[in-house]
């Protein structure tokens, strides 16, 4: 018999996203593979709407709700992915190919990768959300983005129902952002994604917060990459970087157990070279950060904290005292009260230094 497509019911969402924002939707939840099919069809075919809804509501794709601002009643429907498994998929005379289900939650991911001997992933420690997530926003902390480490993404066009295999060059990746966020969250499904994990690993210590880490000073003996010549600087192990980088997170950054937040709430804004000359004059502390087209990347912390912001609360939610591009909830807020904080951040920015913020989380209404 063939699988029976999910079955959406009212759910609460609540503790489903980071921002820890009431919310209540039609939910169906993903196990298997082998529903998909089936699933397309009742799409294509306007069923499985819960009762007293609108039959063919857009869906929205739900990972670890990590980077979703949701609406108390949306009129989306909501698929929740909990596909699991990882395997080593291939192997090369260069690469592990590791392969994770879409519903993995992404540090379980990293670590176990890890502890296999498959390096690569370390400076993506302690990123929250799943795996299927990752590639939608093209995740990237301390140096490293998720397009660089990617052997390819296995997805569902639901509208088409057809899954893919797409490389990387055909997942349009930029700065936080993919294919799979601009075509609009219910078109793809993403079902597996695979790592291509280097086996002449190297470290990436460019980042200042990383490089100056006390876990990463060679204090003699205490690194591991193995192999280093007598004498000969030595190079920490992906296993302290990985501690170093989980170190530096749970200082700065709030834990979404404990205060809600959705990670960056901006994205850093890349300008024009005359114009960050320009800023850089008029503000000398501010941070620039070159890029390989010619334009300029700004710290949205930075400017966000200068526009007076840092740590400042506006009704139930604030802008974090350690970090100021985190927005958090310090209980009791709605979509609302976000957006109109995100509003207002936004606004003094642009009046004080004429540069534009744009929001990274999706509002789901
Ligand atoms: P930070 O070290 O205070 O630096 C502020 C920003 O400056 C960073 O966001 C980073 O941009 C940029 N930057 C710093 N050093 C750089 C370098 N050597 N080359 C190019 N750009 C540099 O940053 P942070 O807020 O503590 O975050 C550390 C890392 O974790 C960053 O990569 C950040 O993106 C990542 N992170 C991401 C999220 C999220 O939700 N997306 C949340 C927390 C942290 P980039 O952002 O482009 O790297």
């Amino acid at each position: 018999m063939p699988a029976q497509p999910p079955v959406f019911s009212d759910q609460d969402l609540q503790a489903r996203n980071t921002l820890g924002l009431p919310a209540r939707a039609a939910v169906a939840v993903l196990e298997d593979e082998s529903a998909i099919p089936a699933l397309c069809e009742a799409l294509a075919a306007g069923r499985n709407g819960p009762e007293g809804r609108e039959a063919d509501a857009p869906l929205f794709v739900l990972g670890g709700g990590s980077n979703v601002v949701i609406e108390a009643r949306p009129h989306h429907r909501i698929l929740r992915v909990a596909l699991r498994g990882i395997r080593l998929w291939d192997e090369t005379a260069g690469h592990w190919i590791v392969e994770a289900a879409a519903g993995e939650p992404w540090h379980g991911f990293v670590d176990h990768c890890l502890s296999q001997g498959w390096p690569g992933l370390e400076n993506l420690a302690l990123i929250p959300g799943t795996v299927g997530a990752a590639p939608v926003q093209n995740i990237g902390a301390y140096g490293l983005e998720l397009d660089q480490r990617l052997h390819s993404v296995v997805a569902w066009d639901l509208r088409a129902g057809r899954e893919y295999e797409l490389r990387p060059d055909e997942c349009g990746f930029a700065y936080r952002d993919s294919l799979f966020k601009r075509d609009g969250a219910g078109r793809w499904l993403i079902v597996r994604v695979r790592f291509a994990l280097p086996k002449a690993w190297t470290p990436r210590l460019g980042y200042p917060d990383l490089r100056d880490h006390p876990g990463l000073r060679d204090e003699g003996g205490g690194f591991g990459a193995g192999g280093a010549a007598r004498g000969a600087p030595r190079t920490p192990s992906p296993r302290r970087i990985f501690d170093a980088v989980c170190d530096i997170r749970r200082r700065k950054l709030p834990d979404p157990a404990v205060l809600g937040n959705a990670g960056s709430f901006f994205k850093n804004p890349v300008i024009g070279a005359s114009q960050a000359a320009e800023l850089a004059r008029r503000f000398p502390g501010l941070r620039t950060y070159p890029q390989a087209d010619g334009r300029v990347k700004l710290a949205a912390g930075w400017l966000i904290e200068q526009a007076g912001w840092k740590g400042r609360r506006l009704g139930p939610v604030g802008m974090h005292e350690r970090q100021a591009l985190v927005l958090v909830n310090h209980g009791g807020a709605q979509a609302a009260d976000v957006l109109a904080l995100a509003g207002a951040v936004r606004a003094d920015v642009e009046k004080r230094f004429g540069v534009d913020l744009e929001r990274e989380p999706v509002v789901l209404d």
